[in-house]
């Protein structure tokens, strides 16, 4: 199946952090998929800006050089290369100075969408929108898109969406959470309110629990001093599981659009219970072999900070009373795996004598890797001999459903960037939404620091410290194998 591709209307995006680790494997990569794609129309511009100095020749080289690393056996015509990077300029700027700052509002022209990716650390996005202000770039034809960190608590966030407000309207302002431009992401909310199936079942009575699990195998390496002052609660739960948690518990938005949907996931936000402390279980991965433990890739011996967190939440309303989420993430795990799994309630009674057990469907999107979906379901255990029922997977693995090796199936980055040239905020997170996450996460690291917990140790390559499949099993509950 092809997919259908929609150009967009031209214009100019300026990467701050063009030469970073981020614009370097995945930005530019994905811009060159949908230039392939035929999505960018002639007279779109690229312009990488850093505080490094290059030449425009010198940046293509690097932008060519990034494509051949990180787009590879991916397929392009011949010569598209050359075209697009003949898209593609360079611009040495100072977001702290002044260099570089005239010469990029030289190259501006009006009436066109311009788009500024901020690429770069979250202490440079005030002086960055500031600067764009001074130079007569905020106007009504800017976008701003701002990286992840969106601060690291309701206090800084709030700040930061102060400074962004002196010179940007809301609806200018993308603020982007990447997991929100996955294909199943997206296609969790196909699957709810496309479908009639799920959506009658979709509620406490019928489910009897959520489990969204997001595994990595890497540690965090040589971001550990960074990652120290962070941990899995505020690098991942407040953002990546708490979007996928708004998606699975929102109530059906009246229509497809940016505020209808963050109007939903707000109030799953605001309706989340407080976390009990035994119901939050956070661990620091090991040495396994040559590989270091965390405590080795930080300076502070003592460091409290998680690299594992499993959580168990409520939410008060209506629909979800009474039914458990259970989140967990965490680094040099067994398998590098995203899933979500709805499961549902036991039939409440066997009819099969020969089989006696009693089943559940179990609904799961997977976003990584493999993204696609499968249903189990019950059906008879082929062959004679009575009614014996066995689960199968209904498995639509969307590399096989939309295109050979997935070509087909856009990365994340490919379609949030899309999005911001098309104007369409859907996917991408208010500034209301943001605090809410945070408002919710503060109270559970005051918490647990005035606690003084400590993380328990958990073995590299395991599914997490012990107590955290006791956060299921004393529920009379089992977590979804970590597998590749
Ligand atoms: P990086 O350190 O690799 O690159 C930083 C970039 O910022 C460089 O291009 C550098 O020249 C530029 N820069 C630094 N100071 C500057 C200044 N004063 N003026 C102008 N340019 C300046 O960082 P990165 O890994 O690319 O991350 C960029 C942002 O994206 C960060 O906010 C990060 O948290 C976020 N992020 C990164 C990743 C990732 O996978 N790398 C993933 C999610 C979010």
């Amino acid at each position: 199946m092809v997919s259908r591709v929609i150009p967009v209307e031209s214009f100019d995006l300026v990467i701050f952090g063009g030469t970073g680790d981020l614009a370097r494997r995945k930005i530019l990569p994905a811009l060159f998929r949908r230039f392939c794609a035929g999505q960018m129309e002639d007279g779109a511009r690229i312009i990488g800006a850093a505080r490094s100095e290059h030449t425009t020749a010198e940046y293509r080289r690097f932008v060519a050089e990034a494509i051949a690393e990180f787009n590879a056996g991916r397929s392009c015509e011949t010569g598209t290369l050359d075209a697009f990077l003949d898209s593609i300029s360079f611009v040495q700027i100072d977001a702290m100075g002044d260099t570089g700052w005239s010469e990029l509002a030289g190259l501006m022209q009006p009436d066109r969408v311009r788009a500024f990716y901020f690429s770069v650390g979250p202490s440079l996005f005030g002086p960055l929108a500031e600067r764009l202000h001074q130079h007569g770039m905020a106007d009504s034809d800017t976008r701003i898109v701002v990286e992840k960190p969106f601060g690291r608590d309701l206090d800084s966030a709030r700040a930061l969406n102060v400074t962004l407000a002196q010179h940007f309207d809301e609806s200018q302002i993308y603020r982007i959470d990447h997991y929100l431009g996955k294909e199943t992401v997206q296609n969790l909310m196909a699957v709810r309110f496309g479908n009639m199936l799920f959506e009658p079942l979709w509620n406490s009575q019928y489910v009897d629990h959520i489990q969204i699990t997001v595994a990595e195998t890497v540690g965090v390496g040589g971001r550990g001093e960074y990652y120290d002052k962070s941990g899995a609660m505020r690098d991942m739960v407040q953002n990546h599981l708490m979007q996928l948690l708004c998606l699975i518990a929102m109530e059906p938005p009246a229509k497809f659009d940016p505020d209808a949907v963050r109007d939903e996931k707000l109030k799953v936000i605001r309706a989340l219970d407080a976390v009990r402390a035994e119901d939050i279980v956070r661990g620091q991965y090991l040495a396994e072999a040559e590989k270091p433990g965390y405590l080795e890739h930080v300076d502070d011996q003592t460091s409290r900070t998680e690299s594992f967190i499993a959580l168990k939440l409520g939410i008060s309303n209506w629909r979800w009373a009474g039914t458990p989420f259970y989140l967990r993430t965490g680094k040099r795990l067994r398998a590098r795996t995203s899933e979500i799994a709805v499961v549902f309630k036991e039939t409440p009674h066997s009819i099969f004598e020969d089989d006696g057990g009693r089943h559940r469907n179990i609904l799961t999107i997977r976003l990584q890797p493999n993204e696609g979906m499968d249903l189990g379901v019950t059906i008879k255990e082929p062959g004679p001999g009575g009614m014996r029922l066995i689960d199968v997977p209904l498995d639509m693995t969307f590399a096989d459903a939309l295109g050979p090796d997935g070509e087909d199936v856009p990365d994340a980055y490919e379609r949030l960037i899309m999005d911001v040239v098309r104007g369409n905020q859907t996917l991408f997170m208010r500034g209301d939404e943001v605090e809410a996450a945070w408002a919710w996460t503060d109270p559970l690291i005051a918490a647990w620091e005035a606690r003084g917990d400590r993380p328990q140790a958990y073995e590299s390559g395991s599914s997490g410290p012990e107590d955290a499949l006791m956060l299921m099993h004393r529920d009379g509950r089992r977590w979804r194998e970590i597998r590749p």
